[in-house]
């Protein structure tokens, strides 16, 4: 229990920013047209996005009506099941043992916390007796391989590696070793150019076309990086990149420092792609399961 509790601390506690700011519109003794425009403020500060904040406003005036609310702390609770509902669709479990192996790949731009967000996730998996394979397809970033392979290292797992290589070709032979070896799970690591770069995205369709060569109908994942601390810029790069490659998941990393935290119900609202983990910190711990309740009740108390 202990950890867990910690790791929510950090989630109110980079939430708190955006958190507070919401909470303090709740303050007040009267519930009137100025406590809903201070809210969509508020909502739009925490980056929500125009759609989800009036969304969330429609639904709770819907609510505070049909309950006959007078008192605005009843008016925040409903908030919290309102958002919880909205987040709901991401909630979901990332599922391995349906194949042999699993192959994920994941992409994001740099800086994200891509390679971090593998190192925890490899961690999570062998602790779970799965036997993980790396695939280190950023051939071009020799920081990203070596960071790459400290976190092989690190969790005990082999990894495929290659200076200057051919992502895609890369990525094949991991996965026809993962198949050779037994392996669980192959998680390929890609580069991270910006989105708005063609080339990037030609890449990534490239060795998600080549997986399918070295395992008949896998990827099973392509999971997105997304750094909750860009905002709006977050849900951008999540329509890019599903829109290019087809996304099953999302990481939301660096929700630990963030007063944008709102844009989980912009995703939420807008591509509705299931988040299988937050990152709220730079420790193996700081990955952890999303839970849409905990999550709004982080935001809005
Ligand atoms: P990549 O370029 O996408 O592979 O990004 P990295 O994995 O190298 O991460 C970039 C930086 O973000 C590093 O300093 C990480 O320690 C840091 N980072 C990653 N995830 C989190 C997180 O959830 N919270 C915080 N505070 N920092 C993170």
């Amino acid at each position: 229990e202990a950890p867990r509790k910690s790791w929510l601390d950090k989630l109110r506690q980079g939430l708190r920013k955006t958190g507070s700011s919401i909470a303090q519109v709740f303050t007040g003794t009267r519930i009137d047209d100025a406590l809903y425009e201070e809210l969509e403020a508020a909502l739009l500060m925490a980056d929500a996005g125009v759609k989800a904040t009036e969304y969330l406003l429609e639904d709770l005036k819907r609510r505070v009506k049909e309950a006959k609310a007078t008192d605005p702390t009843a008016v925040r609770g409903m908030l919290v099941v309102s958002l919880t509902e909205l987040l709901r669709p991401l909630e979901k479990g990332l599922a391995v043992g349906e194949h042999t192996p699993t192959v994920m790949m994941v992409v994001g731009v740099n800086g994200a916390g891509k390679t971090t967000s593998i190192g925890k996730l490899t961690r999570h998996l062998a602790d779970a007796d799965q036997k993980v394979l790396l695939a280190a397809a950023d051939t071009f970033r020799a920081a990203a391989r070596e960071q790459l392979s400290v976190w092989a290292d690190r969790t005990r797992v082999e990894i495929v590696s290659q200076e200057g290589g051919d992502p895609s070709a890369v990525t094949f032979d991991a996965v026809t070793a993962g198949r050779a070896r037994g392996c669980d799970v192959v998680i390929a690591d890609t580069a991270g150019r910006l989105p708005t770069q063609l080339h990037l995205m030609e890449e990534l369709k490239k060795i998600k076309r080549v997986i399918g060569k070295a395992q008949a109908d896998a990827p099973h994942q392509v999971l997105l990086v997304v750094d909750g601390n860009t905002g709006q810029n977050a849900l951008s790069q999540v329509k890019a990149f599903d829109d290019a490659l087809g996304l099953t998941g999302l990481i939301v990393t660096k929700l630990d420092g963030t007063a944008k935290g709102g844009v989980l119900a912009a995703i939420a609202r807008e591509r509705a792609i299931p988040v299988y983990f937050i990152g709220v910190g730079e420790k193996l711990e700081d990955l952890q399961t999303f839970n849409a309740r905990e999550f709004a009740q982080a935001l809005l108390e």
